[in-house]
C-alpha cells in the first residue's frame, strides 16, 4: 500500500514536471494566454503523469501539429482577427472545449479502471483535431467557404462555413490521431476498422461543428461597420449587438459539443461494427 502511495506521488511530480514544462512554454511561444497554459496544465497533469505514452502521444500529436499549423498561417490570417470570436493564441475556455472532453475519458478511465475508454479518448481529440486543421488549412486556402447544410457561400471566416480544403484536412486530421493511437487501439480490439472508426469520427465531428456554428452558434452585427461577427467588441470598443443563434452559443460551447459528438459517432460505428 505505502508502495502504491509512493509511485502515484512519483506519477504526480512527472504530471507536474512535464504539464508545467509545456503550459510555461506553450505561454513563452505566445501559442496560449494565461488562461489557456493554466487549463493546459490542468489537462496535462493527469494525462503526462498516469497515462503514459498511450494517453499522452495523441494529445501531444493535436497539440504540436495544431499549434504548428496555427503558426504558419498567422499573417496570412490576420485579416480575419475581426470576424472570429478569437484570435489565434487560445485561451483557457478554447483548451477546455477542444480538451475538456478527452481529459475527462482519461481521468474517468483512471478512476474507473476501464480500458474500453481509451477509443473514445481518441474520437473526442480526432473531433477537436479535424475541426482545428479545417479552420486552419480552410482559411489559408483562400477558397469561399460554404455553409451546410444547404452550401450556400458565405464570407470567408464566417462560422459555419465550409471549405474542399477544409473537409480533406478534417479527414486528414481525424486520421492522424486514429494513427497516433494505432498501437494501442489495436491492442484494445485487434480490428483494424477501430482505426478508420476513430478518423472518421473526428471527421463527422468536426461537421457537428460546421452545422451548429451555422445555426444555433450567436451571431453580432457590428454597429458600425455592419460586420457579422462572432465577437462581442468590434471597431475599437464598439458593443455588437446579437442578430441570430443562441447567447449561450458560443464559440467554445459549439467547439465542446462538437468534440463530444465524435466518441458519439464512435460508440454508433462500434455498435454497426458488432451488428
Ligand atoms: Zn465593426
Amino acid at each position: 500500500m505505502g508502495g502504491n502511495m509512493a509511485g502515484a506521488y512519483s506519477h504526480l511530480a512527472l504530471g507536474v514536471l512535464l504539464g508545467g514544462l509545456v503550459a510555461v512554454l506553450s505561454h513563452r511561444l505566445r501559442t496560449l494566454t494565461a488562461g489557456g497554459a493554466m487549463a493546459m496544465f490542468a489537462l496535462a497533469v493527469p494525462i503526462f503523469g498516469f497515462g503514459g505514452w498511450k494517453w499522452t502521444l495523441p494529445i501531444a500529436v493535436f497539440f504540436i501539429l495544431s499549434s504548428l499549423l496555427s503558426r504558419l498561417g498567422r499573417s496570412a490570417k490576420a485579416r480575419y482577427d475581426s470576424v472570429f470570436e478569437k484570435g489565434s493564441r487560445r485561451d483557457g475556455g478554447q483548451v477546455l472545449a477542444n480538451g475538456g472532453v478527452a481529459g475527462a475519458l482519461m481521468v474517468l478511465s483512471l478512476v474507473s479502471g476501464w480500458p474500453s475508454l481509451y477509443p473514445y479518448y481518441c474520437a473526442a481529440l480526432a473531433s477537436a483535431t479535424a475541426d482545428t486543421w479545417a479552420t486552419e488549412v480552410g482559411t489559408l486556402s483562400g477558397q469561399r467557404p460554404r455553409r451546410i447544410p444547404c452550401f450556400r457561400p458565405v464570407p470567408a471566416g464566417a462560422s459555419g462555413g465550409v471549405t474542399l480544403a477544409g473537409l480533406l484536412s478534417a479527414l486528414a486530421g481525424g486520421m492522424t490521431i486514429a494513427l497516433s493511437g494505432w498501437v494501442f487501439l489495436r491492442a484494445e480490439s485487434g480490428a483494424s476498422q477501430l482505426l478508420y472508426l476513430v478518423g472518421l469520427s473526428g471527421f463527422l465531428g468536426s461537421l457537428v461543428d460546421s452545422l451548429l456554428g451555422a445555426t444555433l452558434q450567436v451571431q453580432y452585427r457590428c454597429p458600425a461597420c455592419g460586420v457579422v461577427t462572432e465577437r462581442r467588441v468590434h471597431c475599437g470598443g464598439r458593443r455588437t449587438a446579437p442578430v441570430s443563434g443562441f447567447r449561450w452559443m458560443n464559440n467554445d460551447a459549439v467547439n465542446f459539443l462538437a468534440t463530444l459528438s465524435g466518441p458519439g459517432f464512435l460508440h454508433l460505428g462500434m455498435i454497426w461494427m458488432r451488428g
